[in-house]
């Protein structure tokens, strides 16, 4: 067994702008009108900050018809639907939006193009509560979602009208090229919007790891289960050549004795991870071996979003 260990550790990592004004948004509220402050869905996905903001005073509910009329009910980061902005309209007294300002820059997309006429495509994962908010911006049958190249086959539009399409904001980026591509094919004239719908901070995670992963002999992304973007990274390092990678939710399920056998180690984390989660990876994995830790970086990231005006400046 090798007692010495290299980790790569790779950014741009952890919180994105639109993760790190949601979590503010939540705090805020608390703060201003006292706990308990409702959440629909989980704020963002991330286990540790559910179980922190839970500890502060938000309650996070599966359905918002479960939130009291008299308290304050948050949107999470990752949108909703019309219907229930049309729901929380009519039975709360006090909405806060924390949807992330990339998602809501697809929903004003998807209403433009439905407005001028237009058939939408949705690339994305059925279910996501980003998806079902995008997707519940329109009226049935005016968007249809594609997860798979595979999905393309059902569309039955006549390739002369007008059609667009969308993508959910964390997908792959290449596999949304192969996507974009065969729908290009079926769909010669299809429109997309004027800049790219998966946001900067996917894309930059994805990026470095695609640059750094095949360096390593196995890669760790932390990051939760039910986060899209985590998913997609370790994708992304095993695409890039690095066959062990893994998603690993914090240090308490990471098995030291799992990696006895590897050199080095590369180390990313999901846009909703804190970075207090690498660093007891980090920890855990100094305990048992000598680590050589170097940093590697493909850029900064100096994005912020502004709160929403109900919590600005408290
Ligand atoms: S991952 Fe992108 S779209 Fe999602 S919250 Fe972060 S910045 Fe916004």
């Amino acid at each position: 067994m090798n007692n010495v260990k290299k980790i790569i550790l790779v950014s741009p990592r952890g919180f994105c702008a639109g993760v790190t004004r949601a979590i503010d948004v939540v705090l805020v509220a608390i703060k201003k009108y006292g706990a308990p402050v409702y959440v629909n869905h989980e704020i963002v996905h991330n286990k540790h900050v559910i179980e922190d903001l839970t500890d502060k005073g938000a309650i996070f509910l599966k359905n918002i018809k479960d939130a009291p009329k008299d308290r304050p009910i948050i949107f999470s980061a990752h949108g909703v639907s019309k219907k229930i902005t049309n729901y929380a309209r009519n039975n709360n007294e006090t909405i806060i939006d924390a949807t992330c300002p990339l998602v809501t820059k697809v929903h004003v997309q998807a209403k433009k193009f439905y407005e001028l006429g237009f058939k939408i495509i949705l690339i994305g994962h059925k279910n996501h509560p980003e998806v079902e908010g995008t997707m519940g911006q329109l009226p049935v049958k005016s968007i249809y979602l594609v997860e798979t190249v595979k999905d393309i086959d059902n569309l039955n539009f006549n390739e002369n009208k007008k059609i667009a399409y969308l993508t959910q904001t964390t997908l792959s980026v290449d596999d949304t090229q192969n996507i974009i591509v065969e729908l290009r094919k079926k769909f010669p004239n299809i429109k997309s919007s004027p800049k790219r719908d998966i946001c900067y901070a996917t894309s930059n995670r994805q990026n470095a790891i695609k640059e750094y992963a095949n360096k390593c002999d196995a890669f760790i992304v932390v990051g939760s289960k039910n986060s899209s973007n985590s998913n997609r990274l370790v994708e992304v390092a095993k695409n890039a050549g690095c066959l062990n990678s893994y998603l690993l939710e914090n240090a308490d399920s990471l098995n030291v004795r799992n990696y006895s056998s590897f050199d080095t180690i590369g180390i990313s984390s999901g846009a909703s991870v804190p970075e207090v989660l690498v660093e007891n990876v980090i920890s855990k994995f100094q305990k048992n071996y000598s680590l050589e830790i170097e940093n590697v970086s493909l850029g900064e990231e100096n994005v912020q979003f502004k709160l929403p005006k109900k919590v600005r400046n408290q």
